[in-house]
């Protein structure tokens, strides 16, 4: 099929880069377990090496499999190109390399995955690359915050795991007014809740980890690019702009145009970096999206009557879960993710860290596990585990204090998950 805005959200997910294998008409795509891939004369060879003609030369860098799922995401989040890689985290190193340099800078939310906080705070450091975390509710602050050597400006749709929306139209003026690129993590919306590039994000990346495939299989990451930076506008983005002296002097925006990025991702980041995403990971994931607005759309109904439950239980302190009427942020979810906030919240108890870990060990439908967006209901206490390295402020700012439970509400009856709720806050309350 030809792709087009033609198109609705359910068509795009199932046929979006795919079509019948040209070699055996197989309907489903592929898994194209080849490293290599063979020349049809030295030219040919030549012009491939050279970026003059695009085709397959080695994993690393392409593979057909890989190249659907690519194709699949541009679409569905409205981007020109994408590059996918081995995990989220690589995705989001992906993204960066090509904008920053030694003594560069990154403005980021404090409202973020803890992982993505430790790499931020302490990893990226080892590049001569830093973070400035702003509390993204405070634009002002977040113009302040940008300096002479800020290269981008990052943050995440719906945030892991506090219960924050944000306003990403907002974001981007910001960053458009700096001259910077928006990077915005859509990994626990989805482009099924949210699409940052229709809301003037530059670069969208994706833990494919989670939602996208859905059942916690294979990990993976994405970037998107919008197509729409320009690059050359000012010196601060030379990889893009510049001379490549890894390519012979080309220059990646004035040869490839709106898909410099993408080139660039594949060409040099995967090809000296390779970050790759494997062709199983790609086939795992290429199923999961066939299913995704269906799946997001019980997890959203789900998420909604679990935590009206919960707010309402005498032993809960508070749910924070931006699709409740009483949450701070729920007009700004009603204007933005009009068609809900996913399936992720906390819930802080009153009885404290005690009470938070027991609850963890008494459920029985929950999983208590490090991850979210899986078909099955996750649990875990973030305090304790995932944003164990972060300090308690940053722990508080990220909405992971030692009182809350994060929740990763699955596609399972409703009525079964409330139900184990209640019997083990029986047995952590008592
Ligand atoms: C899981 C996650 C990541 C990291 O992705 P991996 O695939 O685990 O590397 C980044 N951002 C968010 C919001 C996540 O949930």
């Amino acid at each position: 099929m030809s792709d087009g805005p033609t198109y609705g959200f359910d068509t795009l997910q199932i046929h979006a880069g795919a079509r019948p294998d040209p070699a055996t008409g197989a309907r489903q795509t592929p898994i194209y377990q080849s490293t290599a891939y063979v020349f049809r004369d030295a030219d040919h060879a030549a012009a491939l090496f050279n970026l003059q003609e695009v085709g397959y030369i080695y994993s690393r860098l392409t593979n057909p499999t890989v190249a659907v799922l690519q194709e699949r995401l541009a679409t569905l989040e409205g981007g020109v190109g994408a590059v996918c890689c081995s995990s989220g985290h690589a995705a989001q190193i992906m993204a960066l390399f090509p904008l920053m340099g030694p003594g560069k800078n990154v403005v980021a939310s404090t409202r973020l995955y803890g992982g993505t906080v430790t790499q931020f705070s302490q990893t990226i450091k080892r590049f001569g690359w830093s973070a400035k975390f702003v509390d993204f509710d405070d634009l002002d602050a977040l113009r302040d915050a940008i300096d002479d050597d800020t290269r981008a400006v990052f943050c995440e749709s719906v945030a892991n795991p506090g219960g924050y929306v944000t306003d990403v139209r907002a974001v981007a003026d910001v960053a458009d007014a700096a001259g910077l690129p928006l990077i915005v993590d859509n990994t626990s919306a989805t482009p099924y809740l949210c699409q940052p590039i229709s809301q003037g994000a530059t670069l969208v990346v994706h833990s494919t980890t989670k939602y996208l495939t859905g059942n916690g299989t294979v990990t993976g990451g994405c970037i998107v690019d919008s197509g729409k930076f320009d690059w050359s506008a000012s010196d601060k983005f030379p990889s893009l702009s510049a001379p490549e002296p890894a390519y012979h002097g080309l220059k990646f925006h004035e040869t490839f145009g709106n898909l410099a990025f993408t080139f660039h991702g594949i060409a040099i980041g995967l090809r000296d970096l390779g970050m790759t995403m494997n062709p199983q990971a790609a086939h795992y994931t290429l199923m999961g999206i066939e299913t995704l607005s269906l799946r997001m759309q019980r997890h959203v109904e789900n998420a909604v009557k679990v935590a009206t439950w919960l707010e309402d239980d005498p032993r809960v302190d508070y749910v924070t879960y931006a699709g409740l009427p009483s949450s701070p942020y729920a007009d700004r979810a009603k204007r933005c993710y009009p068609k809900g906030t996913g399936g992720l919240f906390t819930v802080a108890l009153k009885g404290g860290y005690d009470a938070c870990v027991k609850l963890v060990d008494s459920l029985e439908i929950f999983s208590h596990v490090a991850n979210l967006g899986d078909t099955r209901s996750l649990v875990i206490h973030s305090a304790s585990t995932t944003h164990r390295q972060l300090t308690p402020e940053q722990q508080q700012a990220a909405g992971a204090g030692p009182n809350v439970v994060r929740i990763s509400i699955g596609i399972e009856d409703a009525d079964d998950l409330i139900r184990d709720l209640d019997q083990a806050l029986a047995k952590a309350c008592s």
